[in-house]
């Protein structure tokens, strides 16, 4: 099926706020979404409010994540509860010329959607492979399988995007005019998440080598980068 290349802007996603920084447009969610693994998910239950950091994967138009909280209320709730699902990449450390200036550099993107419970054995099995495939492509093929008591002790939610945004700041900082005047250092530090050097597991099996699907994670690799490239092979 041929999506719309933008989500609908309703007074709900629509960015008031430095609206030349936001976006509705599906391809640019899409990328931030698939360039991170972790999110914050915002839902209420009998009016308390929760925020749940934890991970995610993308399918198509669908946001999956492993059960929270709101499995418990989506046990008694078919329907679903509605939830907002965050995402930021934090890219620099932006510094002006007063504090009031002060910025980052961020890609983040706020997802809506009404939260189900994958309750199909099935289903839920391809869920769980896709997000250890979206992560290591190639990887599911050489580990032992997921049991019937693994996958029972698993909750896995999903939604349907109904609505998302996007928010983007990118570039120096942005300062009063009088102010660039004035001896005071102004500028970015970019900032990265970076692959460090693998520690192979103390029990590992004498001569398991490290294999060749994970070569993504080179030391030194930008994680946002090999996210986004094993985003493509695996999905
Ligand atoms: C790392 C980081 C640091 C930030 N630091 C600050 C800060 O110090 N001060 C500050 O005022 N703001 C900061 N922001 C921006 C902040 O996320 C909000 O955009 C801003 O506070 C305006 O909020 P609002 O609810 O008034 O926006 P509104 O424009 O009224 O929000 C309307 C709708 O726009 C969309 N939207 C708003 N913000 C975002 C977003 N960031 N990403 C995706 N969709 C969005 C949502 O769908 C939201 O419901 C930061 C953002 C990031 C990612």
């Amino acid at each position: 099926m041929n999506l719309p290349s933008s989500y609908p802007a309703s007074p709900r996603s629509r960015v008031r706020r430095l609206p030349k920084r936001g976006s509705q447009e599906r391809a640019l969610i899409y990328e931030i979404l698939d360039a991170h693994f972790l999110c914050h998910i915002g839902y209420v239950i009998d009016g308390q409010p929760y925020v749940t950091p934890t991970g995610y994967w993308r399918h198509g138009d669908s946001l999956y994540w492993h059960g929270s909280a709101a499995s418990r209320m989506l046990r008694s709730q078919a329907a679903g509860i509605p939830v907002c699902l965050t995402v930021t990449l934090l890219d620099g450390l932006v510094m002006a010329r007063s504090g009031f200036h002060h910025s980052v550099n961020y890609r983040s993107v706020m997802a809506y959607g009404q939260a189900r419970k994958i309750e199909q054995p099935d289903e839920k099995q391809a869920a769980v492979e896709a997000y250890i495939e979206r992560l290591y492509p190639g990887r599911n093929a050489g580990l032992r399988p997921i049991n019937r008591q693994e996958l029972k002790a698993t909750t896995v939610l999903g939604m349907a995007i109904e609505e998302a945004s996007a928010k983007v700041r990118t570039g120096p900082p942005v300062d009063d005019d009088p102010d660039y005047d004035l001896p005071i250092w102004a500028g970015v530090i970019p900032v990265r998440q970076i692959v460090g050097a693998a520690v192979p597991d103390r029990r590992l099996k004498n001569g398991t080598a490290r294999p060749a699907h994970l070569a993504s994670y080179g030391e030194g690799a930008v994680l946002d980068e090999v996210l986004s490239r094993n985003a493509k092979a695996g999905g």
